[in-house]
């Protein structure tokens, strides 16, 4: 089961050009099996997200992309939207506490660009951030960074023992579905999607 895990539509996060109608057909001609909205600090509600998926007739989950002291964090299964900044230490213990997900979206964008490549940040170095023992995994492929910055990404998950996750980071419809997470089982909710991802039941792909 192909999913998009990581999009951003116009209803909530003004950083993007993509309406939630563009977005799922986009979703559809690209061949996903569903997709999860994960606006900038907002959570769709559950009857918005349900409207949406019958309208399209495609499965739609909910998420949140978390800004926090120590980078943006994708959470599955918390419904809390951030009043104020949080630390990645606080919101893992929110996280924990509904039994969710947390994930570091794309934790080395822009490390290695502009000349920064020649720091020659290692997996080593990579590892000190703080913020990676307060996630259960990376974000690995994420449409929106270079190649050599998704590499860093899967060399640290690797030696860290963390999950490796996939999302398109869509702000525009050409960008839905890039990054997807191919489910082993059925996912039906949110519970479904925090679990199959804790378990690492699915592979993922770049699709262009
Ligand atoms: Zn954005
Ligand atoms: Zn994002």
């Amino acid at each position: 089961m192909k999913l998009d895990l990581h999009v951003h539509t116009t209803a909530y996060s003004a950083c993007s050009v993509m309406s939630p109608d563009e977005m799922m057909l986009a979703a559809k001609e690209n061949g996903l099996d569903g997709i999860c909205i994960t606006e900038h600090n907002r959570i769709w509600s559950a009857d918005e997200a349900e409207a949406l998926s019958e309208k399209h007739g495609l499965p739609v989950f909910r998420g949140m992309e978390i800004t926090t002291t120590g980078g943006d964090i994708l959470v599955f299964g918390l419904e809390e939207e951030p009043g104020e900044l949080w630390t990645p230490a606080l919101l893992k213990a929110k996280v924990d506490a509904v039994g969710g997900v947390a994930i570091a979206a794309h934790p080395f964008r822009g490390f290695l660009v502009f000349g920064f490549g020649d720091l020659q940040m290692d997996v080593k170095d990579a590892l000190e951030n703080p913020t990676f023992s307060q996630v259960h995994g990376l974000e690995v492929c994420n449409s929106l960074v270079t190649d050599a910055e998704n590499t860093l990404a899967r060399d640290v998950a690797d030696a860290a023992g963390l999950l490796k996750f996939a999302g398109s980071d869509a702000h525009k419809a050409a960008s839905v579905g890039t990054c997807v997470m191919d489910f082993h089982d059925l996912i039906e909710n949110e519970e479904d999607l925090v679990q199959a991802v804790l378990a690492s039941r699915f592979t993922i792909h770049r699709m262009k």
